[in-house]
């Protein structure tokens, strides 16, 4: 009790007037009461109940006891542009015991296995976003003017163009704390990355839910819309949001997959822990497509080209490689860490990650070997010779990406059955209202033809 007295202490002298709890729902959405600082220690306790049959994929009826938020003490944000408000990630719990539909939960119970081997989960999540504005007749267009005269990618005109929002970001994630080392223009016009050190898995989770809110709330104030979506635009690269993972010794720190010599069987600095690890994933790979890539719109940044006339940049493929971008599981140049490209940024980050996390340990524990991996660019097979060098292709859609996710029994193994079972319903639901929806696509195209 003396902790929370003190912790309400320190936030009533920085001027906090009110605290949210913020769990997620199932697509990542914070969710949350807002709570005058007088009632911190009821706050703390998990006083806010919710009736979960008003969030999504949290289970519940409207006749069930509600759920109680807990808000995570140890993890508070005071809003950088709003002080006198405090966040806190949350868990949820029913009954005083933990929630199981609640993703932040599940993937503290994988960590907790990664933790009885005595291994932390250190994640960096990559944050690419487009900011966009509303014109006068209702479509979002690119905010910042194109001159169309380059490549987009690590623009340094169209970039200062942004500058002052972009500041204003940048700025934020600095004062939090989180280490921000680049940021820039990304491949697509009006697309940018904000990078940040790695952490401990779940404090990146927290952040990247946070990173999503914060740069709309900026956003909005210049009039624009930031979005996560993964494919705003056929003819432009998506938004990605790469899981960048790695195991460290609790005990020492050290990097579990570093292979600082290369002596490794294919020099890429990689420790046979990192390859099992890199199995596991791949051996998982088609049903956490659906956890990293959960829309109807990722599977439009999922492809080669694209409208785009280039490469997207984008993963097609279940496969490991070098350096090399085309593969979806890639071991960058450094060494260390294992990059899954498949991730796009309207992923629920705690749900990918313990999904992530379980198959990567899943791979350690049976000491499974990925193979070697590809340098060629994959893009540049066609799909026949794909399948004689025994390279699958990720899912093509969400209905394939379910039906993946569904058929793969670990992914009940790690989530439980209610919470597979609303994601499956979830997801289902929104590939067939996709798919019953004429779209304006389809008018352009047949309404005069036929
Ligand atoms: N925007 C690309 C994607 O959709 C990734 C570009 C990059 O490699 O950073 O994943
Ligand atoms: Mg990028
Ligand atoms: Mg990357």
């Amino acid at each position: 009790m003396s902790d929370v007295k003190a912790i309400k202490e320190d936030l009533q002298g920085k001027g906090v007037k009110y605290c949210i709890g913020a769990y997620v729902d199932i697509h990542g959405v914070p969710k949350g009461k807002v709570v005058p600082i007088s009632h911190f220690e009821s706050f703390a306790s998990g006083s806010e109940l919710y009736t979960g049959y008003a969030l999504d994929g949290l289970g519940q009826s409207p006749n069930d006891d509600e759920i109680a938020s807990v808000p995570d003490l140890e993890r508070g944000i005071q809003l950088p542009w709003q002080k006198e408000v405090a966040w806190f990630p949350a868990d949820n719990t029913y009954h005083g015991e933990s929630y199981p539909l609640n993703t932040r939960n599940v993937l503290k119970s994988v960590l907790a296995r990664a933790a009885e081997k005595g291994w932390k989960f250190n994640l960096g999540i990559e944050c690419e976003v487009y900011f966009l504005k509303l014109t006068d007749d209702g479509r979002l267009e690119v905010a910042n003017k194109d001159d169309n005269l380059s490549k987009a990618a690590y623009d340094v005109k169209r970039f200062l163009d942004s500058y002052p929002m972009l500041d204003e970001i940048a700025g934020y994630i600095d004062d939090l704390g989180w280490g921000l080392y680049s940021f820039d223009h990304e491949d697509g016009h009006g697309q940018f990355e904000f990078d940040f050190g790695y952490s401990d898995a779940l404090t990146m989770c927290d952040r990247y839910i946070f990173f999503r809110y914060m740069a709309k709330q900026v956003a909005a104030k210049y009039g624009l819309i930031a979005t996560f979506m993964p494919k705003p635009f056929g003819d432009k690269t998506g938004n990605g949001a790469h899981f960048n993972m790695s195991l460290a010794s609790l005990e020492t720190g050290e990097n579990l997959f570093k292979q600082a010599d290369r002596s490794d069987p294919y020099s890429l600095g990689l420790s046979a822990l990192g390859y099992q690890f890199t199995a596991g994933i791949l051996r998982h790979g088609q049903a956490l497509c659906a956890a990293w890539a959960p829309t109807v719109n990722s599977y439009k940044r999922l492809v080669r080209r694209g409208l785009m006339g280039y490469y997207s940049w984008a993963p097609v493929f279940n496969s490991f490689g070098t350096n090399n971008r085309t593969n979806s599981v890639r071991i960058p140049m450094a060494g260390g860490r294992v990059e899954s490209r498949n991730a796009d940024s309207s992923c629920n980050p705690y749900l990918a990650a313990a999904l992530a996390l379980a198959a990567g340990l899943e791979g350690i524990e049976q000491q499974l070997d990925p193979g070697p991996p590809r340098t060629e660019n994959l893009y540049e097979h066609t799909d026949a010779e794909l399948a004689e060098l025994g390279v699958q292709h990720l899912p093509r859609s969400l209905g394939e990406a379910v039906a993946a996710f569904d058929r793969d029994p670990f992914v009940e193994q790690i989530l439980g059955a209610e919470l597979k079972k609303e994601f499956i319903t979830y997801k289902s639901a929104e590939w067939e209202e996709y798919n019953l929806t004429v779209t304006p696509w389809e008018i352009h195209k047949y309404a005069r033809l036929y």
